[in-house]
């Protein structure tokens, strides 16, 4: 972390976001957020109500893998159809209500390692989660997508761009005003925090603010491979990644590769048959085959004959027969390898907090993300963790879940830019 506030270009990238403000719960307007996460993209049109509420209209749309891997201007016309789309079907009233303000200002979720330097500017540092898109590498993604939205004459305007961590934590501290600490646990892994300006040595920076946000993209983490206990296991997936070598600390903690680590822990005890009797299938010899939704129904499966792990393994998998113990064996499999991610993520918070030193006065952290949200245990596991790391100061810290975070985070932002 303090190699990454001192100079640009490190493994942790430390990237300031240039939100210095912290919403207070009063705030009001009709903002649209898009946000751009790996699986889902969202478009949002938010309310702020002036007694902290605050209504929320969405639409989901999946990005295909022919968007994800051809060529950038494809992606971002394919986002401003998106809000054209989301736009056309809104009913009257809101309508009415949006268009009073002229041109909607758009908060911009944009998950991905991106060098801001202003607010509504930011160049794409590189491609994570399997994206791979053409032509966006060095590129300022509020201009393409602002060139996207004005080709199509969608009167909106891109005036905030935010990693996903960042409107996580606006999002959350809109609610609780003690909130250090964004956190995502997805598609990918991230966290956001408040730190102060002084401290960001790299930054060129004239403000009053004490604060900014900083973005650690913490994926990269150890990229080097020098300091996690990395496997065998971990190793195959890395090879065998759209970007090898990157995102080490990402690859062993969230939601994209838990399926394909277990995968791999699985077919090397196929190979030494010591489960299913040696034998594997087409379906569970494909690479990601083996989904990371399915970690948690296997570690929910409480029943004797382990009758769900079953149907996963025979029935989704087509692995020709299971017996009870191989059924056990795979859900201990499961087991460590999602123990194991929610004890590096524990890490990575600790180490922050340590930063900030927090410990006493206590925390609160926004965490968004399915594998947050769906995974069984993952947040007692994060809090053993802590436990175990801080003793009963531990107590002082609180996780939350702030679902959707990301969404409501970016209209935050977009109001904070415009205030
Ligand atoms: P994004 O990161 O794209 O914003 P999400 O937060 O919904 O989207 O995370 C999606 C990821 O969460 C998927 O890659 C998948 O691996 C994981 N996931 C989805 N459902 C579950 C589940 N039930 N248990 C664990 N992980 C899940
Ligand atoms: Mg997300």
């Amino acid at each position: 972390m303090n190699k990454g506030l001192e100079k640009h270009g490190q493994t942790v990238a430390m990237v300031p976001s240039y939100v210095t403000g912290v919403p207070t719960g009063k705030e009001v307007g009709t903002f649209l957020a898009l946000d751009l996460g790996g699986t889902n993209l969202r478009v949002c049109l938010i309310k702020l109500g002036s007694d902290g509420n605050i209504s929320i209209k969405q639409q989901k749309y999946k990005v295909s893998e022919t968007y994800k891997t051809g060529e950038a201007r494809q992606l971002f016309d394919f986002l401003a159809d998106c809000i054209d789309k989301f736009l056309a079907e809104l009913n009257e009233t809101d309508k009415r209500s949006s268009s009073k303000e002229g041109k909607l200002n758009l908060g911009f979720t944009f998950s991905f390692p991106v060098e801001q330097t202003a607010i509504d500017k930011g160049n794409l540092i590189s491609w994570t989660k399997g994206f791979t898109c053409a032509g966006a590498v060095g590129k300022d993604v509020v201009f393409m997508l602002q060139e996207a939205l004005n080709r199509k004459g969608v009167p909106v305007k891109v005036s905030a761009l935010v990693n996903d961590t960042v409107g996580t934590l606006l999002a959350h501290a809109y609610k609780h005003p003690k909130t250090l600490l964004g956190v995502i646990l997805g598609t990918g892994t991230n966290c956001a925090y408040f730190e102060k300006i002084s401290n960001i040595k790299k930054l060129q920076f004239n403000s009053n603010a004490e604060h900014m946000i900083i973005n650690l993209e913490w994926g990269s983490f150890d990229n080097e491979k020098k300091v996690l206990p990395i496997t065998m296991f971990d190793n195959k997936l890395d090879r065998e990644s759209n970007i090898p070598r990157f995102q080490i600390f990402e690859k062993m903690v969230s939601g994209m590769y838990l399926g394909e680590i277990t995968r791999n822990v699985l077919l090397n005890l196929i190979d030494r048959k010591l489960i299913f009797d040696g034998i594997s299938s087409k379906d569970f010899n494909t690479h990601y085959s083996f989904e990371t939704a399915y970690l948690s129904t296997i570690e929910e499966d409480d029943s004797d004959t382990l009758e769900n792990v079953r149907k996963i393994l025979e029935e989704e998998l087509n692995i020709p027969s299971t017996t009870l113990t191989d059924r056990k064996i795979v859900k201990r499999v499961c087991q460590i390898v999602g123990i194991r991610s929610a004890r590096l993520s524990a890490a990575g918070l600790s180490a922050i907090i340590s930063h900030c030193n927090v410990i006493e006065t206590g925390c609160d952290i926004g965490i968004d993300g399915s594998l947050f949200e769906f995974y069984p245990a993952f947040e007692a596991r994060i809090k053993n963790a802590l436990r175990e790391h801080f003793g009963s100061n531990a107590d002082n810290i609180n996780l939350g879940l702030a679902r959707d975070g990301s969404g409501v985070g970016a209209a935050l932002a977009a109001m904070l830019s415009v205030k």
